[in-house]
C-alpha cells in the first residue's frame, strides 16, 4: 500500500496566491490550452474559462476553427493562435475535447513537441495515449475508463484499489497521476499519494473534467516550483469545492444541493 494522506482545505490555501504589487500578467501565471476540436469545441471554452477563473494572469488558446471561433468569443482576453507559440508559458494542458482518432498528423506532432519540452503539461483524454516517451514534467488527469485504457497500454500487472493502482501507473510512466472520481487519487512517482474528497456527485456531468484541466493549468502556471502532485491536490480540491458552491450546498435548503453544469462549476472558482 502506497503512503496516502487526505487533502485540506487549508493545504489547498497554500497555493492560492493573492497578486501583491511586484505582479503582472505573466508572474501570476501564464496557461497554454491546446485543447477541443471541431468536433468538441466546447471543451475548449470550458478550459479556457476555468483557467481564466482559478487565477491565471494569461491564457493562450492554440487551436483553429469551430473551437478558437468559440473560445474568443466567450472570451475575448484569451490569446489565440493556430499553432503552439510557447511563449512564457508555465503550464500546458492538452488532449481534453480531442480524441486520436480525428486528430491529423500534423497536430499529433505539435502536441508530442510539447510533450518533449520541458514545461509541465496537463494530460487529459485524447492525449493521454501519447504519455509514454514524453519529457516534460506530466500530470495525467484520466477518468475510470481513460485510466483502464492506459493500464492496458501499459500491459503491466497493475492492482485493483485505486491508490495502490494510481501509484504504478505513475510508476512507470515517471508521471503525476491523478485519477478522477467520486474521490480522486493522486500519486507521484515514488509512491506517494493524496486523496481529495472535496466536491459532489453533481459533479457527473458532461465537460466537468475539461474544466477541471484549466484549473490544473492555471495552479501550475502560478506555482512553479512546487511539487507537481501537491499543486494537482489543490487543484482537484478547488475544483471540487466550486462544484459544491454551484451546486448551492451549505446554503439554507442546500443538503441535497441542486443539479449544475460545467461552465457553473468554473464560475464558482473565484468565491470556491
Ligand atoms: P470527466 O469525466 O473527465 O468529465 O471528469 C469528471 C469530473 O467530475 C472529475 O473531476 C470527477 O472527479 C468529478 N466527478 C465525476 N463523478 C463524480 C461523483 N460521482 N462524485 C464526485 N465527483 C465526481
Ligand atoms: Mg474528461
Amino acid at each position: 500500500m502506497p503512503d496516502a494522506r487526505d487533502w485540506t482545505r487549508e493545504d489547498t490555501a497554500r497555493f492560492l496566491r493573492v497578486p501583491t504589487a511586484d505582479d503582472d500578467k505573466y508572474s501570476r501565471g501564464v496557461v497554454g490550452l491546446r485543447t477541443g476540436s471541431s468536433a468538441y469545441p466546447g471543451a475548449a471554452v470550458l478550459g479556457v474559462e476555468a483557467a481564466w477563473r482559478a487565477g491565471a494572469g494569461f491564457v493562450r488558446y492554440i487551436g483553429e476553427g469551430r473551437a478558437a471561433d468559440a473560445v474568443i468569443a466567450r472570451r475575448p482576453e484569451t490569446v489565440v493562435s493556430a499553432h503552439a507559440s510557447g511563449a512564457r508559458v508555465g503550464a500546458w494542458v492538452i488532449g481534453s475535447g480531442t480524441d486520436a482518432a480525428h486528430r491529423s498528423a500534423a497536430a499529433t506532432a505539435e502536441l508530442r513537441e510539447l510533450l518533449g519540452g520541458s514545461v509541465p503539461v496537463v494530460v487529459d483524454a485524447g492525449a493521454l495515449d501519447l504519455a509514454p516517451d514524453s519529457t516534460a514534467p506530466l500530470l495525467l488527469t484520466p477518468h475510470g475508463r481513460e485510466f483502464a485504457r492506459l493500464q492496458e497500454q501499459l500491459g503491466s500487472e497493475v492492482p485493483d484499489e485505486r491508490a495502490e493502482a494510481a501509484a504504478v501507473v505513475a510508476a512507470e510512466l515517471d508521471a503525476v497521476v491523478l485519477l478522477k472520481g467520486a474521490q480522486t487519487v493522486i500519486a507521484d512517482p515514488e509512491g506517494h499519494v493524496l486523496r481529495v474528497g472535496a466536491g459532489t456527485s453533481w459533479l457527473a456531468t458532461a465537460g466537468t473534467g475539461d474544466v477541471l484541466g484549466g484549473v490544473l493549468g492555471a495552479m501550475l502556471a502560478a506555482n512553479p516550483d512546487a511539487p507537481i502532485a501537491e499543486v494537482a491536490a489543490a487543484g482537484a480540491w478547488l475544483h471540487g469545492h466550486a462544484g459544491r458552491i454551484a451546486a448551492g450546498i451549505g446554503e439554507v435548503g442546500g443538503a441535497h444541493g441542486h443539479p449544475i453544469v460545467a461552465l457553473d462549476v468554473a464560475e464558482a472558482l473565484p468565491r470556491a
